[in-house]
């Protein structure tokens, strides 16, 4: 079965580029409808859950920011169209996986590791997003950062 709706999931690092550049390959192979998704992450769960004080402005913010950031990152790819490309807030496998059920995606494309990722590790992100994922993942291998001894980066 060709794959009809491909929806990449980015954290707005350089690193993403390979990520939406493979997904756009596949959407056009498949001919399928290609989806952004970029999920802001509440300052509280950075802290723990438990923080005594309103972030609500803070939080604005971030998500204002967000969608400054996301346009400016996905302009450089007619392929992704801006009712296309979704930002949300909350914890990004919970948000991924609705997403993906409610626009009926069969395939989710992340990066292999972002911003939390270790070298030579799967990002958490992206091992989270295999667990419980309602359609097919691709953890697309990006170049490690940290070398481990006696290993080549490529
Ligand atoms: P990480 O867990 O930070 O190593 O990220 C692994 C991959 O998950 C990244 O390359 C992105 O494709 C995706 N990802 C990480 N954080 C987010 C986020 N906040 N929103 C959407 N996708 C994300």
């Amino acid at each position: 079965m060709p794959y009809q709706h491909i929806m990449t999931a980015v954290d707005l690092t350089d690193e993403c580029h390979p990520v939406i550049c493979r997904a756009i390959d596949l959407a056009k192979h498949f001919q399928a409808q290609l989806s952004l998704v970029h999920v802001v992450e509440p300052m509280a769960m950075a802290f723990g859950g438990d923080v005594p004080m309103d972030l609500s402005t803070l939080q604005q913010q971030q998500l204002d920011q967000a969608r400054e950031r996301v346009a400016a990152f996905a302009g450089q790819y007619p392929e992704l169209q801006p009712e296309r490309q979704h930002i949300l807030f909350g914890q990004p496998r919970q948000e991924i996986h609705q997403l993906a059920l409610e626009k009926k995606c069969d395939l989710i494309v992340v990066g292999s590791h972002g911003r939390h990722g270790l070298a030579l590790l799967l990002g958490s992100t992206a091992n989270d997003l295999l667990h419980g994922a309602p359609c097919d993942v691709l953890a697309v291998r990006l170049k490690n950062r940290i070398m481990a001894p006696g290993r080549r980066g490529d």
